[in-house]
């Protein structure tokens, strides 16, 4: 059986726009199971694909509302040098990021390829997430207004929802606010209290998801700021009901996957590749 978070769409999108490679979300003749990442017959090929999610995932961003002024970044390891990432040019709105318009960073803060400057929180930060995580291919953050609400509480999400529980014992708070985050000390700081989870609150400030795909972490930032949203709206009504940790380990297990991650964003990320094709360029 499966449940509603497991359903395999019967007439599975088609990927992105016309005559760009895009992901075929074939259905296994089971029709059980998540259909597979894509695989590439090289890492430049799989450089220009990590690019187009990334620049979609900027899209999806500006379309959440999670634009804030300078603020917020995603950014994507590269699979040519993984000890390089991408990340949005300073300044330029979420709405209007092409993939053309991408800053290739290294760990040591320099520009190896892009025509714009760089947030320098999103180096600081990034760059301390991505050299402390190896497994980590992307991290998500923005001043989202649920996501910074919350972070004013310095706490953790409680299991009240299928969206919490895929944070279930998986995210971390950090109780250390100095200001913006530009020194890589915060950086790393940020780091060590995101720990091996897939998010972590900075109090005062907002939150951060990591991911084993451009896709699962921008999912998990959605998926979050969601939780976030139930949470305040139900203690606002009344004393929500916690789901009892076996259940909720089994929830997360279900819907909090790495897989799951990246499945779950395919939709969507189809959808704006379809729209908006320019951000492809
Ligand atoms: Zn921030």
């Amino acid at each position: 059986m499966m449940n509603e978070s497991q359903a395999v769409p019967q007439s599975a999108p088609q990927g992105a726009a016309q005559g760009r490679p895009g992901i075929l979300l074939e259905v296994r003749p089971d029709g059980l199971s998540f259909p597979e990442p894509p695989a590439f017959a090289s890492k430049e090929a799989e450089r220009i694909h990590v690019k187009e999610r990334l620049a979609a995932g900027y899209r999806i961003f500006a379309l959440q509302g999670f634009d804030a002024g300078i603020a917020g970044h995603i950014s994507a390891r590269d699979p040519v040098l993984p000890d390089h990432f991408w990340v949005n040019p300073l300044a330029v709105h979420f709405s209007r990021i092409r993939v053309s318009d991408l800053v290739l960073v290294d760990h040591a803060g320099n520009i190896v390829e892009g025509r714009h400057p760089v947030n320098a929180a999103a180096f600081a930060i990034h760059s301390r997430i991505h050299a402390a995580r190896p497994d980590v291919i992307a991290a998500a953050h923005s001043h989202s207004r649920f996501g910074t609400t919350f972070a004013s509480l310095g706490r953790t999400i409680p299991p009240i929802t299928q969206e919490a529980c895929a944070f279930y014992k998986d995210h971390s708070v950090l109780q250390a606010y100095g200001g913006i985050a530009s020194e890589l000390s915060e950086g790393e700081l940020i780091a060590q209290a995101l720990g091996p989870h897939k998010a972590v609150i900075c109090r005062n400030h907002g939150h951060f998801t990591v991911g084993q795909s451009v896709e699962a972490a921008v999912f998990w930032f959605m998926r979050m700021e969601r939780a976030f949203e139930q949470c305040l709206l139900a203690w606002n009504a009344g004393q929500p009901i916690e789901i009892d940790d076996e259940t909720a380990m089994l929830t997360r297990k279900q819907v909090g996957s790495p897989r799951a991650g990246w499945f779950g964003m395919q939709p969507l990320m189809d959808k704006i590749i379809a729209e908006q094709p320019d951000l492809c360029e």
